[in-house]
Formats: structure tokens, sequence, C-alpha cells
């Protein structure tokens, strides 16, 4: 029999009732240290006071209003986002997704509006993750995404990952934009070189296509900038943001610039829910929070220290890992005769939360305020987890 939860997901036994900062509990008291933060999401950790006190305080006045009326949350968060990056304008969703689908739509728009409507067709790289939405699936094309699901939207095309010349070579009259994350997560925590992004926004510039990209995952201070893009010193054009922005509220933004944006007039583009006043309150406190200089010197700082310990810890399981890799808080532990799923399966026996990744990849992705402590604990218990799969194996 169906379960009365539609079994699309392979779930872990595990029921967690409580968090608190980087520690989910289980109703019998036992306490996991979270390196997953639910895929990227809980940036400062569960049940942080100051979220806790945006989303109270906010629950109290207005939960929500139609974007039929001016939102006042939605215009601070808004304004925090344009100063704190490239974009001129933002428009704001629940998810990652619907961020896909919207970047899908406005570059479409934008060269149907130049008088150039031929142009729809989108770059991708394999091995990319843009949701699961139709427009998300046939962008990355991987059959595991799109197998079954009858005909795909059109107009996407993938070349391997950080392969410039093929995506080059694929430039046509018909094209409208190329689509990147800056650091693929889904793809196994695969960082494109800080020059291959440069050369990819030079791409554009000469073909004078849209670059998109989407930062859903490696976004909101993960790798130690405000956004990813920034240590290659380009910009997008358009640009996804989900996942930590929220800090657990479901929340998700599409930023741009004016000329990207340009199509995108009134009446082309809505959401019920995007933006609703609940959702921008504490989105608004997670980037008081992240966009400050000195808590992304935090994050820089832990990071190293996280990097350095699991360097240790691959060093001395090679018949379980063989490379630490990724940018910031954002790291992966790279199988070698392992299994990624029984290394995170391992984890659980001793109390640590980490994601698998595709490429073999444990995906290690915790609070960006996780405390020394918790980053020396995560790695012993880390330690345990790999020799209890090296001597399984
Ligand atoms: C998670 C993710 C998405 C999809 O976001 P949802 O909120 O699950 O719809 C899109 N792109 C990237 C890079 C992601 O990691």
């Amino acid at each position: 029999m169906i379960p009365s939860v539609l079994p699309t997901y392979n779930r872990a036994a595990l029921t967690f009732e409580k968090g608190e900062g980087s520690w989910m509990i289980e109703a019998d008291g036992r306490r996991f240290l979270d390196l997953g933060a639910g895929i990227a999401v809980n940036v400062l950790g569960h049940a942080n006071p100051v979220l806790v006190e945006a989303l109270t305080e906010q629950a109290g006045k207005l939960w929500h209003v139609s974007n039929l009326y001016n939102i006042s949350q939605q215009e601070a968060l808004a304004d925090k986002l344009v100063a704190n990056t490239f974009a001129d304008t933002v428009f704001f969703t629940n998810s990652g997704t619907e961020c896909c689908e919207l970047a899908v739509k406005m570059a479409r728009k934008y060269w149907h509006d130049k008088g150039q409507p031929e142009r729809v067709e989108i770059i991708a790289f394999e091995g990319a993750f843009h949701g699961r939405s139709s427009a998300g699936i046939a962008a990355a094309g991987a059959e595991k995404l799109v197998a079954g699901f009858g005909p795909l939207l059109p107009g996407f095309h993938q070349v391997a990952w950080s392969d410039l010349e093929a995506a080059k070579a694929l430039i046509s009259d018909q094209t409208a934009a190329i689509i990147v994350e800056p650091v693929q997560g889904e793809g196994g925590i695969r960082p494109m070189a800080d020059e291959d992004l440069k050369a990819l926004r030079a791409i554009c510039d000469e073909a004078g296509i849209l670059l998109i990209m989407d930062e859903v995952q490696c976004g909101v201070g993960r790798t130690g900038k405000l956004f990813a893009h920034e240590w290659a010193g380009v910009t997008p054009d358009i640009m996804m943001v989900a996942k930590g922005i929220g800090g657990g509220f479901p929340l998700g933004a599409v930023l741009a610039t004016e000329e990207a944006a340009s199509g995108m007039v009134a009446g082309t583009h809505g959401s019920t829910y995007g933006g609703n006043p609940l959702a921008c309150a504490v989105g608004g406190a997670v980037m008081d929070v992240v966009a400050d200089e000195a808590f992304l010197a935090e994050v820089n700082r832990k990071a190293g220290l996280l990097r350095q310990k699991l360097e240790g810890v691959v060093a001395s399981h090679p018949d379980v890992f063989e490379a630490v890799r990724g940018a910031g808080l954002m790291l992966g532990l790279k199988c070698s005769k392992a299994a990624c799923g029984d290394v995170v399966a391992a984890g659980y026996d001793h109390e640590v939360v980490t994601v698998p990744a595709a490429d073999n990849v444990v995906r290690l992705l915790p609070p960006l305020n996780i405390t020394d402590e918790e980053i020396a604990e995560a790695v012993v218990r880390l330690e345990k987890a790999a020799a209890q799969v090296g001597a399984e194996g």
C-alpha cells in the first residue's frame, strides 16, 4: 500500500523533534551533529534566536498579503540584496526550482522584446541541478531526472562540466543564455575554476548572450563570500538564490540587472506566496547577519579549519576517501573504494549528519555559524564513520 506521504524519497530511519544550533535531536534525546543543514538551508543553525524573533514578531502582525499590494518586508529585503550584489532588481519565490522557471522566462523574454524571439536556447553543464520543474529537469538534462516524464521543455543543451570550448561551439543566433552553478552541489561539490568562470563571462559578453548563475546552493555566505561568483570577480546577468536565504523558511529570489530584467513588465510573472511578509522578515534577518564582512571572515576561518582537519581524515583513510574538494563551508569528501551512501549511513551510527551527492561524494554543508568545538567534534565522528566503513569494506 502506498504510504500517505508520496514515496519519492529514500528516507533514513531518523526523526528529529528539535533543533539547537548545529544539533538535531530525536525524541529519545539522541543528538546528531548536523553537517547537512537541511541541504545548505539552515545557514544560522536550528532555532536561531535572531530568526525565531524575526519570525514570531512578524507572525504577530501580518502573515500574508497578496502581491497586489506593497509589502514593506519584501522591499526591505530587495533593497538589501540590491545593495550587496550586482543586481538592480529582485523577484521573490518560495524555492530554487521556481527561480529556474523565472530565470529561463526572463532570458527568453529579454530576447523576445529585443526583436529576436528565436533566441530561446539555453546552454547548461552536465552534472547540474536546477530543480525539479519541467524547465529545471530539461536544463540539467540528466537521465535520472527526466526519464519517464514525457516530452521535455525544448531549447536546452548540455556540455561537459567546465568545457567552455564546447559551450562556445554551441552558441548560435538561437542562444539566449548560459546557465551555471559556480559550485555544483548535487553534482558532487564541483567548483568551476575562477579563470573558467571569468572565461565564461567573456564568452557570453562576446556573443552578447546572458549569463545565469544558479547560486541556490553555493550562495548566501556558503563559500565565504556572500555569493560564490564574487571569488572570480565576475557577475551574472541573472542569479537564482534560495536554500540559505530563508534560513529554513521557504524563500527564494531571482536577482537581475535592469537590462536583463527589462522584459518582465507588469503581468508577465507572479507568485501568490512569493515574498510574503513572514518569509521576507526572516530573509531580512538572515541577510543582516550573513552579509556582514566580519561574519564572512569567520566563515572563511572555520572553513580553513574544517578543511585542514578533513585532509587529515582523508590521509588516514585512503581506503574510504581520496580527496577533499569544494569552497568555504561547501565541502565534499570524494570517496575512493567506499560508496558515499555507506559513509553517510555510518555517520548516522556515530550521530553525524552528512549528505550524499553525485560522483560518489559526501557533502558537508554545516550551518555557517558552527563553532570550532563542533568542527572538532564533527571530525572525530567522521573519523569513526570512516573507520567503520573501512573495516566493513
Ligand atoms: C536545491 C537546488 C535547486 C532547487 O531548489 P528547490 O528549492 O529544491 O526547488 C536548484 N538549483 C540548485 C543549485 C540547487 O542546489
